[in-house]
């Protein structure tokens, strides 16, 4: 076997680079552990400025022929490349929970079947782009879709593949290439996808997939000056960072960014599927930036919330992400532990009271927490954990709910559970959040616009919002 390559469950996965249709290998390497038990998977290649720069210049030189090829020749691809992770599907489930820790039965059911309708859903999406002409006394406006150029794509680890093909399908779909660097705790999916396109018949340069460290190689991509877009999605700190590089060429961004996000529950709920919600939201053990982790009850149900709720989460099963019984896998990594740990023994000392969990178990895991006796402007309500932490408040009147839902710095999304749907209605109408469920969680159409608001984000991604930040926009105006 190649020193190019690892084996993972049994899946060979390439560490190198994929530029320009070529594989490259760096000098350096980082080493890629598993968090289900701490074993090493193997050495990736550790990228910098200069390859980089190969991967940006491999992606110019690509880009003419890509965007010239015909809308359905671009969308035959992409349903090829869809058909080919379906193919694959078994191995990239088991690849990504090696990797990350998720759950196998979500992936093999869930995530993946997903990766593949990403590609599927841009691919049919973009021909549904109208070509727009009107009229302007007897000249013509004709409004086109074109390609932008060379599109950084930079992703976290708490989902891979889902996140990373969340943007690679619309930007191939636009006619762009694409440059992708994966969080440096989740490589291998990446590479998998690079073999897939390939096989798919993707030209070389079109997608090029770099791995290493974001304060290297990362840096250098977000500060090129011939990236023509950056679609990042991670944490607060490091998008500032990057908007910070991408203000020097003024290269547009969008920026889907952390949560704090409130789970509103009114006395008129559905007692049973509030606590089913609030339950959901330990899912990944708690890595999902989505999740409703302020959970707001009305006073005059809490105790019995509270009750039912223990009941149910008592019942959740941690261990091993790949057997079947698993509710709730490892965290990623332990420097990630720490966080989480840090963030909850500062709340309990601070008077915080664990009414489940609190502590970490054995190995990589921590025991799903709920904390109540919290300050809205305490750390552990401000804060964003990343971990399988849920605080616990009450209010009485509807006004105390919105303001203390809107009481953080981000606005990712929102859940309100009420049997009114008058109060419904009130209460999303003054929520500041990019998605609303309402007695529902986690219902998501790629058709719908997603993103962020106040900190949790720039710009929305979806639909035609996609292609709006990964097309320029041109209007062309004809004389008579
Ligand atoms: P992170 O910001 O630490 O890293 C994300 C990516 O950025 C990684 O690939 C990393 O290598 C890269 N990076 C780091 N420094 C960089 C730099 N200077 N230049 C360029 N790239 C750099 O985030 P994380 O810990 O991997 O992910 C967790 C965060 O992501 C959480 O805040 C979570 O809420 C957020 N998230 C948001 C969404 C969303 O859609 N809004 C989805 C998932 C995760």
């Amino acid at each position: 076997m190649s020193t190019h390559s690892i084996t993972v469950a049994g899946v060979a996965v390439d560490t190198r680079h994929f530029i320009g249709g070529e594989r490259v290998a760096s000098t350096e390497t980082f080493t890629d552990v598993s968090p289900i038990d701490g074993s090493t998977l193997g050495e990736i290649s550790r990228g910098t400025a200069m390859e980089a720069a190969a991967a940006v210049a491999a992606a110019k030189a690509a880009f003419p022929g890509w965007a010239a090829t015909p809308r359905a020749e671009r969308a035959r691809i992409l349903h090829a490349i869809a058909d080919g992770v379906d193919k694959r599907l078994e191995e990239l489930a088991i690849v990504e929970t090696t990797d990350n820790g998720a759950l196998l039965r979500s992936h093999r059911r869930g995530v993946m079947p997903r990766v593949a309708h990403n590609f599927r859903f841009f691919a049919d999406w973009l021909l549904t782009l109208e070509h727009e002409d009107f009229d302007t006394r007897g000249h013509t406006n004709h409004v086109s879709w074109d390609p932008a150029g060379p599109c950084v794509l930079i992703t976290p680890w708490n989902a891979p593949l889902m996140l990373a093909t969340w943007k690679i399908a619309p930007a191939l779909a636009a006619g762009n290439t694409v440059i992708l660097k994966p969080a440096e705790w989740t490589p291998l999916t990446a590479s998998l996808l690079a073999d897939i396109a390939t096989e798919a018949g993707l030209p070389a340069g079109v997608l090029n997939v770099v791995q290493g460290y974001g304060s290297e190689i990362g840096d250098a991509l977000t500060s090129h000056p011939d990236v023509r877009r950056i679609s990042f999605t991670g944490s607060v700190p490091t998008a500032q960072h990057i908007a910070a590089s991408a203000a020097a060429n003024l290269t547009p961004l969008s920026l889907e960014l952390g949560g704090k996000s409130p789970l509103l529950v009114f006395a008129d709920a559905d007692l049973d599927l509030a606590v089913d919600l609030a339950v959901e939201q330990y899912d990944n053990a708690g890595q999902v930036c989505l999740a409703a982790t302020r959970i707001l009850v009305e006073e005059s149900i809490a105790e019995e919330f509270t009750r039912r709720f223990v009941e149910k989460a008592q019942q959740l099963k941690q261990g091993d992400p790949r057997d079947e019984a698993t509710d709730i896998g490892p965290n990623i990594h332990p420097r990630q532990l720490e966080k989480i740990d840090g963030f909850v023994q500062r709340a309990l000392a601070a008077g915080a009271r664990a009414v489940i969990g609190g502590h970490r178990n054995e190995g990589q895991y921590y025991a799903p927490t709920l904390l109540t006796d919290v300050a809205q402007d305490s750390e552990i309500v401000q804060e964003e954990v990343f971990g399988p932490v849920l605080t616990l408040q009450t209010f009485t009147t509807e006004q105390e709910a919105v303001r203390l839902a809107n009481g953080t710095r981000f606005g990712l999304a929102a859940t309100v559970a009420t049997g009114d749907r008058a109060r419904a209605e009130r209460v999303t109408a003054q929520l500041v959040a990019g998605t609303v469920w309402v007695n529902c969680f986690f219902v998501r159409d790629l058709q719908a616009p997603f993103g962020g608001s106040r900190q949790s984000g720039v710009g929305r991604e979806g639909g035609t919002w996609s292609f709006d930040f990964y097309c320029d926009l041109k209007n062309t105006v004809t004389a008579p």
